[in-house]
């Protein structure tokens, strides 16, 4: 067993201990079979969530609802489940109720491909029923019992079983893939914040050629947003050196120079992301064509902006400058105005004026005075040219 189940053995041990049943599944399962690095586990049980925290004195109630419990063991954080079963669902999305239950093989029968219906026991015994492993072997992602109606209950899956795809470099297997073929229309349903999370781990997968293909294939361009009719973006992304797109805002920076929306922000604000990262990529997108710059442009654009436009570079042509630029911002005498030695209020005092425009612009002809060395960053020499400069 490695070494991050050994590790966690003492929460199912305890489990076991008060009677219940307890075992690693899901994802977890799935990569330690496949040989992959496991990120994080996740355990089921047959104990009930109260029953859970009885046994154990730390835990938080993360997701109650749906029967998850957070427990501290050891320093580590494990998210413990109850075996449930999912009620109906109306709406494509979402179970209306989920049933707390006794039984595993019932919980493995409610999971999406037969790779996440594996459950681990304390012994290392897989408990398999769906025959997961076998499809592992065959290299194939095939939905547990009808896919049809597995893409009814959560259309999300569908988009899960694509990034599965570019993440594993599997195939769909025939009925899985016809079934999606025939359902896609349904991820109409889906919050675009589950769609976003699905793709970029495609984005970020191996086989992520594979995964933008079957985006096409499978007609689910229409479903994301600002991507409908976008068969070429998708074509030139397959082109690209995707693997070097290693965080979501180099990836969706990626996907804006791709695409190359009318409005960038508005692109990006249909997914939903976060201020910042939009903010980031919608300026790397204005400067993305640069390829030389003075030092007052680098120290204006900031490092960070101009490491990102670079990652553009390597991801559109497989070579960047990025090693130079980032050398010539060490040698920059000064990296951002608060380094600067005098403040706007001394220079209000030398000249004797109040503030206003003036001041701005004052410190910006000094701030590429000291860039580009005219002068020295040191408050006398500052004065001296101020009384030159500024009248
Ligand atoms: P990752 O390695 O990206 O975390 P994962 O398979 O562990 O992949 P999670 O979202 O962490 O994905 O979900 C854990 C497990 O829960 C899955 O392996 C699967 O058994 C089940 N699961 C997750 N999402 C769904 C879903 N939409 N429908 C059915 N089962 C799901
Ligand atoms: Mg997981």
């Amino acid at each position: 067993m490695k070494a991050i189940f050994k590790k966690a053995v003492p929460v199912l041990a305890k489990l076991e201990q008060a009677g219940f049943e307890a075992y690693f599944v899901g994802g977890s399962v799935r990569d330690t079979i496949l040989g992959r690095e496991v990120a994080d586990i996740d355990i089921a049980t047959s104990a009930f969530p109260e029953e859970v925290k009885q046994i154990f004195p730390r835990t938080f109630d993360t997701g109650i609802e749906h029967g998850t419990v957070s427990v501290k063991e050891a320093g580590e954080i494990y998210e413990v489940t109850t075996f449930r079963t999912e009620g109906t669902y109306a709406d494509f999305r979402r179970p209306d109720e989920v049933v707390f239950i006794r039984s595993l093989e019932k919980d493995l029968e409610r999971r999406d491909f037969t790779m996440n219906a594996i459950a681990m026991g304390l012994d290392g015994r897989f408990i398999d029923p769906f025959h997961g492993k076998d499809d592992m072997k065959k290299e194939q992602i095939r939905a547990v019992g009808q896919p049809w109606e597995r893409f009814h209950e959560d259309a999300l899956r569908m988009m899960r079983g694509v990034r599965f795809v570019s993440q594993l470099h599997f195939e769909l297997e025939k009925h899985t893939y016809e079934a999606m073929q025939q359902n896609v229309a349904l991820l109409e349903n889906i919050a675009v914040e589950r769609i976003a999370v699905e793709f970029i781990k495609l984005m970020k997968g191996e086989a992520v050629q594979a995964g933008l293909g079957l985006l096409v294939d499978l007609k689910m361009l229409p479903f994301l947003p600002g991507f409908s009719g976008e068969e070429e973006a998708i074509a030139t992304l397959q082109k690209w050196h995707l693997d070097q797109a290693s965080d979501d805002t180099i990836i969706w920076f990626a996907v804006v120079l791709a695409v190359r929306p009318n409005n960038v922000t508005s692109f990006l604000r249909a997914w939903k992301l976060p201020n910042k990262l939009m903010r980031d990529v919608a300026t790397a997108y204005g400067l993305a064509e640069k390829t030389t710059w003075t030092d007052y442009e680098l120290f204006e654009t900031g490092e960070e902006t101009v490491a990102l436009i670079e990652k553009g570079w390597l991801i559109r042509t497989g070579k960047t400058n990025w090693e130079t630029l980032q050398e010539r911002f060490e040698a920059l005498p000064i990296k951002s105005r608060k380094a600067i030695q005098v403040s706007g209020n001394d220079i209000m005092a030398w000249t004797g004026k109040t503030g206003g425009p003036w001041l701005k612009e004052a410190l910006a002809k000094l701030d590429e005075a000291i860039v580009t060395g005219a002068i020295a960053n040191i408050p006398e020499e500052i004065k001296g040219w101020v009384n030159d400069v500024i009248k």
